[in-house]
This record gives C-alpha cells, structure tokens and sequence, in this order.
C-alpha cells in the first residue's frame, strides 16, 4: 500500500486499519476452533479480480491459493460475471433441485464435450451437494452399488473430503473398508528408491494384494486415486504408474475412480489430469473449478455403472443454476483459450525457477509439480536424513538401499520442516504473496494460481516466494 501523503489519506488508512481488525477480532471471537485458512491469512478480502485480492485494509496480495485450487480463471473473471448476470436478469429460478433447466443442459454439453472421448460417449452424470466430499461419497456409494462389493482401494497421502466415507478413504482416517496403497512418490519414496522402481514396486503390491486370497483384502468395489495428490502434497503420479492401476483393476473389473476435484479444468496441463497418461477411469468426480467459483459437484461414469436406484443419492442443493452457468462459462474459456497448454507450459518454467533456486538452499528439499499445481517442500538442512521406511540399518542390519536390484542408494529425504513452511507462507503474506501449505507434515508450500495469470505476474510471484525464502533460510541459518 502506498504511503499516506497527507492527513486524509492517514485518516483513510487508520479507519480501514481499525475495519479490518475488528472484522477479525469479531470473527475469532464468533467462529469455531476449527477454522481453517483463516486461522494463517488474517485477511478480509474486499475486492477481488483475477490473480489480485484487496483486503479491507487496502493492502493487496497475489493470490496462490485460488480458493484452494477453485477459481481456474481467477477471480471475478469478466465471462463469469457476465454468465451469473445473464441468469439473473432472465428470471429464471435459482432454486430447482434436480429438475432439467436450459443452464444446466448447457453445463452438461460443455462438460461432456471436454471428457475423454471413450467416457464421453457413454457417459452418466449425477448431480451432487455441491462439496467435492459429496461428489466422493457419490462415487464410492455408485461402485459398491454396481459390484455388490463394500471395500474401497485408497492411497497413502490421499484427501478426498470431510464426509465420513471420504474421510475414510482420505490418509489420515483410522480404515474401515478401505485397504490403503502406496501412492508413488520420489522424495519420501516408501521403498527408500524413488523414481520407476519404486513405482513399479508399489504396483506389483497392489497387484499382489488383490491376488493372495489371504491377504486379507478381498476384491473391492472400486479404487479411488488422484492423478496428482494436492493436500498430500503435490505429488503427480507417474503416468505409466496410472496406465498400471488402470490395467490392474480393468482386468480385474474393480472400477477405477479418478479424483480430480482439484486437478481438473487444465489445472495440470491438460483438461483432465488422467489425459496425460491416455487412462480413461470409470467414474471421475469433479467439483472446485466446474462451477466458475461458484459451488458444484457432479460425478461422470460409464453408464453400465447406472444401476443404483431413484434417490439413491439425493440432496436440496444439487441444481445451483449461477454455478451451473458460471461453469459453462469457465469450461467453454479454458477450452477456447488452450489454458491447460498455457498452464501446462509456464507452471513447467516456473517449476524450473523454483528448483535453480532450490540449489542455493539446503532447506528446499524438493521442488515438484504439474502445470500450475506447484510444491516447494521445506526440510531441515541439519538434520539427520531419514530412511524412507523399511529396515533400521544403524545396528549393522543389511542396507537394502544398496541393493543393485533396487537401482542402487537412494538420496534420503531430510526430515520435514514445518515450522519453516509456516515461516514461509507468512513471509510469502508480508511480500503480498497468499499461497497454502500441505503434505504429510504440512512442510510443502504449495501455489495453485489461476491459469490466467500472465507472464509478469507469474515472474512476480516467482519473486516474492524466492525472496521470502531467502529472508527465512537468512534469518534461520539454513
Ligand atoms: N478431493 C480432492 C482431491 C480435493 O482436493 C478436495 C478438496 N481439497 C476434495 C476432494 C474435497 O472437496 P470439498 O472441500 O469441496 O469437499
């Protein structure tokens, strides 16, 4: 914010200072304990447009985190204004529960038209609450309904949603139905070996799960899996690792549901993140960006999956028509526009920046992405470094890391730092800069920027996160 030049503009400043603190005195008096994002950006957003949010005290901040991967053209996008507005001022109603409208048909054809080609030619579509969570309970309740099968595959550092199913099949729930898998990851490999090896190994257990009848996991009604984890920490699963899973469950008939709440709508390169691996999952469930900033969830799957019942997955608000229309409105503009191309091509820069930078600090232990779902985990450089998991090798037992077959030692991971990730992100909110943090340990500051950022903001925001982590390696000697 400029400085104030005489008494008026101090007058100004002082009243929207005293504004802004008593809205957040208010709401941490008034609101749970369990607030979120709120409890770390002690911002009240006033105006808003594109990548910029003006806070009531008339500072403004690049916003990185998109309402969590939401607004896929920003904020207050013109043709989603324009879209909310045509509703409004054509009397049509706002309420409607599952009826057909002309803007939900609309909504419908323009998502069928950008879903893989073998989904879209039999595709169903239900129409769920309008959290992402739902849309997951949906999915899960649809494939245990078609199998007659209660168990769910789900992944290590999965996150799904907050309802008790989703929860369920999200990582950190005590398991119930659900068997859990080891997603692929390089930097905190299970295996302690990253890269295809460790993919591969993670499959073959899949692969050996599902056929030792004592396992203890029998066949599953479905397996849900995200083609890039986001809370988990930004981790994109190998392509040849999906084109795995896909062939594991297909000849196994166990329905393959694809989460891409937060990867869909170009976010990582391509329309749907699946695209990038060729794999055409069974269901996907979509909700964040398919309704323009506004709240929608729907699942898509093959229709021989359409046997549950009328009712079977019912709800008051399933027929948002300003989140339908903003929706068609955001869908048709990614497409029209390229902007998973775009997004694919500059969050690989980006991503390049960020890792030059990593060279310069110990404390960057891993920088990772795809397209504009950017990681940047923070380690402690002292630290001891850590075996991924599997044998204690300080007292002399065999280092498997070593072993020829596993493709020889593996860099260890340095311990996670979240203390420094949260020293991060608040030096990121001074430089004007709001991203989020997520992973295991809350150690990976993660951007999530709208695809319409242009060049100069995405060297903006390449700036202030570079500068904020070199005023917190400064100030920590890291
Ligand atoms: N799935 C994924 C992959 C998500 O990232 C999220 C939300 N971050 C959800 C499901 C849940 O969506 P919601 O918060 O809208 O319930």
């Amino acid at each position: 914010m400029p400085a104030p030049y005489d008494g008026v503009a101090r007058g100004t400043a002082a009243r929207e200072d005293a504004v802004h603190e008593g809205i957040l005195r208010r709401q941490s008096a008034r609101e749970s304990a369990a607030r979120t994002y709120a409890r770390a950006l002690p911002i009240v957003p006033v105006r808003a447009r594109g990548l910029t949010i003006e806070g009531a005290d008339g500072r403004r901040y690049l916003d990185c985190l998109s309402g969590a991967g939401t607004l896929a053209l920003g904020h207050n996008h013109p043709v989603v204004l324009e879209a909310i507005r045509k509703v409004l001022d054509s009397g049509a109603p706002l309420h409607v529960l599952d009826l057909a409208t002309p803007v939900k048909d609309a909504f419908t054809t323009e998502l069928f038209r950008t879903l893989p080609r073998a989904l879209a030619d039999r595709a169903r579509i239900q129409f769920c609450g309008p959290a992402g969570t739902d849309a997951v309970e949906a999915a899960l309740k649809l494939v245990r309904t078609a199998t007659g099968r209660p168990g769910i595959l789900a992944f290590t550092g999965a996150y799904h949603g907050m309802t008790a199913g989703a929860l369920e099949a999200s990582s950190g729930a005590q398991d119930v139905r659900v068997a859990r898998l080891p997603y692929p990851q390089d930097y905190r490999c299970p295996f302690g070996i990253g890269g295809p090896r460790g993919a591969e190994l993670g499959a073959r257990w899949t692969e050996s799960l599902l056929d030792d009848t004592k396992s203890g996991v029998p066949r599953p009604a479905g397996m849900i899996l995200e083609p890039v984890q986001g809370e988990g920490g930004v981790i994109p699963a190998p392509d040849p690792w999906l084109r795995r899973m896909r062939a594991i469950t297909e000849s196994r008939s166990i329905p393959l549901i694809a989460d891409e709440v937060q990867t869909g709508v170009g976010r990582t390169g391509a329309f749907w993140a699946v695209e990038h691996s060729g794999v055409v999952p069974d269901v996907m469930v979509l909700s964040k960006a398919i309704g323009g900033s506004l709240p929608l969830a729907v699942i898509v799957y093959r229709d021989d999956l359409d046997v549950w019942g009328p009712g079977a997955h019912a709800g008051t608000f399933r027929g948002n028509q300003l989140a339908m229309a903003a929706g068609t409105a955001t869908l048709a503009y990614v497409r029209e526009n390229g902007l998973a191309e775009r997004a694919g091509d500059l969050g690989a820069r980006m991503i390049g920046q960020l890792q030059s930078l990593a060279k310069e600090f110990p404390c960057i232990g891993d920088v990772r992405g795809r397209g504009l779902m950017i990681g940047v985990e923070l380690v402690e450089p002292g630290g001891a470094t850590q075996p991924a998991s599997g044998p204690d090798t300080t007292d002399g037992a065999s280092d498997f890391s070593a072993d020829p077959l596993l493709g020889g030692p593996a860099t260890a991971p340095l311990p996670a730092a979240p203390d420094l990730a949260a020293a991060v992100r608040d030096a990121c909110l001074n430089r004007g800069l709001i991203v989020e943090l997520g992973g295991r340990h809350s150690s990976v500051v993660r951007l999530l920027p709208p695809l319409t950022i242009t060049d100069e903001q995405a060297a903006a925001v390449v700036d202030r996160l570079s500068d904020a982590l070199t005023a917190v390696a400064r100030a920590q000697h890291c």
